[in-house]
């Protein structure tokens, strides 16, 4: 989308932020406040699968002078890799995606409910005790079963959850319908998005594509990666802003922030505004808000 100079968005960017409409603890405005404290001027809301949170964010980043990116974290896997792709300024009417969103978003509640339904056979815990953890249909995900263990007072915190009974080795865990990464880009893009991956050198190597997959992924219309992020590593890093230079991508940084759900705080990272702006040009499928 041609960039109008004299709607510039408004500085510090923060590109990767949860609301209730997922997994993170707040309502989109209090997402948005909490962002501008932090001293943020532009940011994307990215609820897990869904864009229900993008009217109230927009407004209140509207009514705070802030720009906003209307944003989604798509989930997605490449063999066992549950795997994240950030969409930004994508169509939210297309059919397309919507239809993918909404096969995602179903089936993570039957699987919920078995991990549940499973932990419910040696910890006290019941479906009930998680729906009271979620609000507004939100995207059920497992921080909704750690808030569930928290309120039962199993563990202390989400944290704690995910290092112990959510976490795989403890034989809970299921995994949920999500499209291929291709699919996920091609989906995004073609909806008029641009596609980047979330956090995608986090630690363990066998939790990072392999290159010639990432190249793949370049291939099918991959705008970026996201390289400041708290959980990929340095060498990750270093990597990925190898390959960003030799393919002329935009990289970006961002805090993944969850609210009280997890310790990223806003703007801990955040993304150059060459970049915001490469992302900005790049899209076609809806605009910013500008103040
Ligand atoms: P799910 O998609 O249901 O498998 O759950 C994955 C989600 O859990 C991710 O979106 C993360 O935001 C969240 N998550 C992963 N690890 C942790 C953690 N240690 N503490 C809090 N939230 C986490
Ligand atoms: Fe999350
Ligand atoms: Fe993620
Ligand atoms: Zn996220």
């Amino acid at each position: 989308m041609a960039s109008d100079l004299s709607r510039r968005f408004a500085g510090p960017a923060d590109l990767h932020l949860h609301s209730n409409h997922s997994d993170g603890t707040e309502a989109p405005a209090e997402v948005v406040r909490q962002a501008h404290a932090h001293g943020l001027r532009t940011i994307a809301l990215t609820d897990h699968d869904r864009t229900t949170g993008w009217t109230e964010a927009g407004d209140a980043a509207a009514a705070l002078g802030m720009t906003f990116l209307p944003g989604m974290e798509l989930s997605a896997k490449h063999e066992w890799r549950s795997v994240h792709v950030l969409g930004y300024l994508f169509d939210a009417d297309d059919a397309a995606l919507g239809a993918e969103t909404a096969r995602i978003r179903g089936d993570r509640i039957g699987r919920a409910e078995r991990i549940v339904r499973s932990i419910g056979r040696d910890y006290d815990l019941s479906w009930d005790d998680v729906l009271a953890q979620t609000t507004l249909d939100a995207t059920v995900g497992r921080p909704h079963i750690a808030d569930a263990l928290v309120a039962r007072g199993i563990v202390r915190d989400r944290t704690e959850a995910f290092d112990g009974i959510l976490h795989p080795r403890e034989g809970y865990y299921e995994p949920h319908y999500a499209p291929d990464p291709l699919t996920a880009v091609r989906l995004i893009t073609g909806a008029g998005g641009v596609a980047v991956i979330a956090h995608p050198v986090t630690a363990g190597r066998d939790r990072m594509m392999p290159v010639s997959f990432l190249e793949r992924l370049i291939d099918a219309g991959l705008g970026g990666f996201e390289i400041d992020h708290r959980e990929n590593t340095a060498e990750g890093k270093r990597l990925l802003r190898d390959i960003a230079a030799r393919h002329d991508l935009i990289v970006t940084g961002s805090s993944d922030y969850h609210g009280t759900g997890k310790p990223n705080r806003p703007g801990e990272n955040t993304t150059d505004d060459d970049m915001v702006q490469r992302l900005i040009d790049r899209a076609t499928g809806t605009a910013p808000r500008f103040p």
